[in-house]
């Protein structure tokens, strides 16, 4: 058995950390500021700018796309150590491109998509987003009723998403719909990737979330979809959006280890230093117990993350692991920044520190990519099977 990353692994995780250092982490001032004063989360063109030069030249693009079209082609382990660095800071930046959308498409496309799609997309030359939830059916994907219907060679697609991040932007986005009423999530919904202003693909409003996030509402109608632009096999969209969906939920587990590491080295730098009633915060039991709680935590969620992604290597089922770490690591995350908050006093409360963000990050990532109750009773489900 073998617990450390291999030695080149190691070596990317501490070549991003030095990123994030040297980066993403000064520039965190700038973004406090500016979300403070409502002016969203997102960087500015330079810095964005800045920062694709820095990482691409740092060979940190494509990290794990396939090799054929220039990525590096890493494992799932690899990428839980680069994704648990990066979430250390508050400054928002993907390196490129980022990893669901990439599985998808890896696993879906032809060849005139692959040069269409897949491959500017592993530049870093597209945006993408996912068209899943719609008003109805969030949690429950498979209760979605947007309909795509054939009219001659094309598609043409008809419906309502919800909560879709990137919409107004993306240059394309993979939108799920209905093609088979009667087969529903078993062979019935289908995958489409639509373009940036085709028209009928409506950003109907922009729906500002906690922490600054931004999400979108589309309304589709009439969006007519050429036949090429069906993504994968007509009915089986389902299984590569879980592909996608289970890509994303074990970044987040690693995005959390990342945000609950960096309060507890707020804590740890913080506690000793403050004095109350004549005694250093770190003297008191209180404190000492949230330190040692965090820490044991996060080493667990640290193992079962790796354990998970190094399963999903060797092409074991992990989807009961998913929903494990998914649900873990996030309502974790979120108690620990909660008792960073706590101990920073007032201060923790301010905007000045990045902690409240981090807060209100975890806060939605409890709910997106399915809540933790779900993947709650996912895991009690696989146990109980026909026991219950
Ligand atoms: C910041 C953010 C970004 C998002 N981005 C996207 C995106 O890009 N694309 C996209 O398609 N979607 C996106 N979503 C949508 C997101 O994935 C869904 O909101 C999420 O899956 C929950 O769906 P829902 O809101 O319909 O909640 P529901 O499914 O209605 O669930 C509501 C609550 O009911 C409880 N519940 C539901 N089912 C069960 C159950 N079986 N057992 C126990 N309790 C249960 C849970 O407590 C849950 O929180 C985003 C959401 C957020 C918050």
């Amino acid at each position: 058995m073998e617990f450390e990353l291999a030695e080149e692994h190691r070596m990317l995780k501490d070549l991003v950390a030095r990123f994030v250092r040297d980066e993403l982490t000064p520039l965190e001032p700038a973004v406090l500021k500016r979300e403070a004063e409502g002016c969203g989360l997102g960087l500015g063109r330079d810095e964005h700018s800045r920062l694709d030069e820095v990482s691409r030249s740092l060979g940190l693009w494509g990290l794990d796309a396939p090799e054929d079209i220039g990525g590096s082609d890493l494992p799932a382990v690899a990428m839980v150590g680069v994704n648990e660095e990066l979430a250390r800071t508050v400054t928002p930046y993907t390196l490129p491109p980022d990893s669901p959308n990439l599985r998808m498409l890896q696993a879906t496309v032809t060849e005139r998509q692959k040069e269409a799609y897949l491959a500017p997309y592993v530049r870093g030359e597209t945006v993408s987003a996912i068209g899943i939830s719609e008003p109805g059916a969030g949690g429950d994907p498979a209760g979605m009723i947007t309909r795509a219907d054939r009219d001659g060679e094309d598609w043409v697609i008809n419906g309502r998403k919800i909560w879709i991040t990137r919409a107004a932007d993306a240059d394309f986005t993979i939108l799920m719909a209905v093609t088979d009423k009667e087969k529903g999530a078993r062979g019935g919904i289908s995958a489409f990737l639509v373009d940036k202003g085709t028209p009928g693909f409506n950003v109907v409003r922009p729906i500002p979330m906690v922490g600054g996030a931004v999400t979108y509402e589309v309304l589709l109608e009439d969006c007519r979809v050429e036949g090429w632009k069906l993504l994968g096999t007509e009915g089986q969209g389902f299984a590569p959006m879980q592909l996608r969906l289970g890509t994303r939920r074990i970044e987040m587990a690693a995005w959390s280890i990342g945000m609950a590491q960096r309060a507890l080295d707020m804590i740890c730098e913080y506690a000793p230093q403050r004095t109350t009633f004549g005694q250093p915060l770190s003297q008191r039991q209180a404190i000492q117990w949230w330190v040692a709680d965090a820490a044991t935590k996060i080493h667990a969620a640290r193992l079962m993350t790796y354990d998970c992604a190094w399963k999903l290597d060797q092409g074991r089922d992990v989807r009961m692991e998913i929903s494990m770490i998914k649900a873990f690591c996030t309502e974790m995350a979120y108690e620990i920044v909660d008792h960073a908050m706590q101990t920073f006093g007032a201060m923790g409360m301010t905007k000045e520190l990045p902690l409240q963000l981090m807060s209100a990050k975890l806060r939605t990532m409890r709910i997106y990519d399915g809540p933790t109750e779900i993947h709650k009773w996912v895991v009690a489900r696989n146990l109980l099977g026909s026991r219950r």
